[in-house]
């Protein structure tokens, strides 16, 4: 086998984007469908509907397969190993191939790396965009609850007062925490909505 010289996943990867289909088909994997709704036998490891493909499927050649209920799931490379039992390198060795990048050139190379390390860096931002959006939520979700509680407290005491004077119909006034605690919510929702539609004019 003829050495890769330098080229590695991230780049046949940015290569192979939007192609899995086809280069799945091509190096000889039958696929049933490539609707990611329905289930299938395993081009692998057979079975009667325990296949699927991934909703990204044409862009990561995601897959998933739940095996002898033992779930196994990768990208457009492993399945190469789970149907073929390639290795690692076998499998970017094949794509390579296919797409033709095993004859490319120093400048298509590096052309291919500066796209794949751009498009490293753009997930990894969308992850970190994510996780501060989870951050957000999860304190959000947890003030509203102390809201919750507080205003459950609150008709709580209403109904002692209502029971202790009969006659009167009483009404207790929003504690302070109660208030504060809505304000810290309303806020909350505010800066949320502020990142999405800041997000939305990038
Ligand atoms: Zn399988």
């Amino acid at each position: 086998m003829k050495p890769l010289n330098y080229i590695g996943f991230p780049e046949v990867r940015t290569a192979a984007a939007g192609r899995w289909e086809g280069i799945h088909r091509a190096l000889g994997i039958q696929l049933a469908t490539t609707s990611h709704t329905k289930h299938t036998p395993c081009p692998g490891c057979g079975g009667r509907d325990r296949f699927r493909l991934d909703a990204t499927y044409q862009d990561t050649g995601r897959w998933i397969c739940g095996g002898g209920g033992d779930t196994q799931a990768g990208d457009g490379f492993s399945l190469l190993g789970h149907v073929f039992g390639w290795t690692p390198l076998e499998q970017l060795k094949a794509v390579a191939d296919y797409l033709g990048l095993s004859s490319a050139n120093d400048k298509e190379r590096e052309t291919l790396r500066r796209k794949a390390e751009a498009m490293q860096a753009k997930m990894q931002e969308d992850a970190r965009r994510l996780d501060e959006q989870a951050l957000r939520d999860s304190n959000l979700l947890m003030e509203l609850r102390e809201l919750e509680d507080q205003i459950r407290h609150r008709q709580y005491l209403q109904r002692q007062a209502h029971k202790a004077t009969s006659l009167y119909r009483v009404c207790i006034t929003p504690l302070e925490d109660e208030l504060s605690a809505a304000c810290a919510v309303n806020t909350m929702i505010l800066e949320s909505y502020a990142h999405y539609s800041a997000g939305a004019n990038q």
